[in-house]
């Protein structure tokens, strides 16, 4: 592994760090590293992963498509395509009219929604503070970390990060001074649960007072479910949960990470006619989005979620988790919050790395994605013995104390 990891650095760009193992293969919820230990991913490679590693149905999907038809650009249809397109439409609850733009990834699905967002006509787009969604230069937009935009700026205009969670800042987003003094709002983008900011989720009512009154404003409703959605939630959509969405239908969804089991893929779900009519006919493509390899992929990966009840072991599961390691009490952990298979252990000390450096000497690939948070998002396929491995090992967790800091008289 020391060899491949030395190569790395000599040959892939500097833009990730060092990897932390060299990973070679994998079956189930595991992978092995090329010195051939074995490590239980409740990383899932950031939430993609949903049926784990070399499933057998997704990976004998896959061959077919390409052993039949790999790629014929969009001047051409496929049956697989057009087959995904109503599956996603049908799990998504969306009304006659709607339709679907595919994406090979979750920034491109946001990128086309930002189009949309621009094809209203109107000039402001609403997003939240702590919010992710992705690198390129419309979602980079979007996102709302400095670290991220400020190296890339000037970035697409007209983007106002509002106050996460807050529905008076909201309303004053709304309100009839800032619509004189800047204009109409285009969108509200926002994430049910913000993955990336460290798996905060939205109040109850907060998705229902934002559709009350993006509607009220004709702006569209922009979810990005690019983390949150395919099952990672324990629903298809994290707004399908009742206490989240109430029940609401949005504008827009986008979708990635899981879709595709692994295979790169996304969708954007263009809610009724208005919606699905914003990009018209040659304002937006791409070459590779909607390819039959890809919507094979993510057929293959919906069909076994739902034959294999896989819903339901995210929210059992994903609960066994939360009250084992709640209850194991730990005194480094403060906390578990999330939904389903998307938690993030909360520490009492901002030792998120060394958390998941010891996790990592101990078999188990975590995430540490803020200085005192540590994110799972696991396979929805992890069983509850694997799970009792992961409480196991936040219940013993132990990191040596910090250095007293020096105390001035
Ligand atoms: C990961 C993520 C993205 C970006 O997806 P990529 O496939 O990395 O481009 C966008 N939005 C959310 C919420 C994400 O978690």
């Amino acid at each position: 592994m020391q060899e491949w990891t030395e190569r790395y650095t000599h040959a892939v760009m500097d833009t990730f760090g060092p990897p932390q193992r060299v990973l070679v293969r994998g079956e189930g919820a595991y992978v092995w590293d090329a010195d051939g230990r074995r490590y239980l991913d409740l990383l899932a490679g950031i939430a993609v992963n949903a049926l784990g590693h070399a499933h057998p149905t997704l990976t004998a999907a896959v061959s077919a498509q390409l052993g039949t038809l790999g790629h014929v650009s969009n001047f051409f249809g496929t049956p697989t395509q057009i087959a995904l397109a109503e599956r996603l439409l049908a799990l998504c609850g969306a009304p006659d009219g709607s339709r679907v733009f595919f994406t090979n990834s979750g920034t491109e699905a946001n990128e086309a929604a930002f189009k949309m967002a621009r094809r209203t006509g109107r000039p402001r787009v609403l997003a939240l503070e702590g919010g992710f969604h992705g690198r390129t230069m419309g979602a980079l937009a979007l996102t709302s970390k400095a670290a991220y935009r400020e190296p890339f700026e000037p970035l697409p205009g007209g983007v106002e990060h509002v106050r996460f969670d807050d529905v008076a800042a909201l309303e004053e987003a709304f309100s009839a001074e800032a619509v004189a003094a800047r204009g109409e709002v285009a969108a509200l983008v926002v994430e049910p649960v913000q993955g990336e900011a460290g798996v905060r989720s939205l109040s109850p009512g907060y998705l229902v007072a934002a559709r009350e009154l993006t509607a009220q404003h004709g702006a569209l409703l922009v979810l990005d479910e690019v983390q949150t959605g395919v099952g990672r939630t324990g629903s298809w959509l994290a707004v399908q949960q009742p206490d989240l969405g109430g029940g609401i239908l949005p504008d827009v969804v986008t979708l990635a990470k899981g879709l595709g089991g692994g295979f790169p893929v996304g969708a954007v779900i263009a809610y009724g006619e208005r919606a699905a009519t914003l990009l018209g006919r040659g304002q937006h493509g791409t070459t590779f989005g909607g390819n039959p390899v890809a919507a094979a992929a993510a057929l293959a990966t919906l069909g076994v979620i739902e034959r294999d009840g896989l819903l339901e072991n995210v929210r059992t599961v994903g609960q066994s988790l939360r009250e084992g390691i709640t209850a194991a009490g730990n005194p480094l952990v403060a906390g578990v919050r999330g939904r389903g298979l998307l938690l993030a252990v909360l520490l009492t000390r901002p030792v998120a790395a060394e958390v998941a450096r010891a996790a990592l000497d101990a078999g188990l690939i975590v995430n540490a994605v803020a200085p005192d948070a540590i994110r799972l998002a696991p396979p929805l396929v992890l069983t509850p013995e694997q799970a009792r491995d992961v409480v196991a090992f936040f219940a013993d967790l132990s990191l040596p104390e910090p250095e007293p800091t020096e105390t001035r008289t």
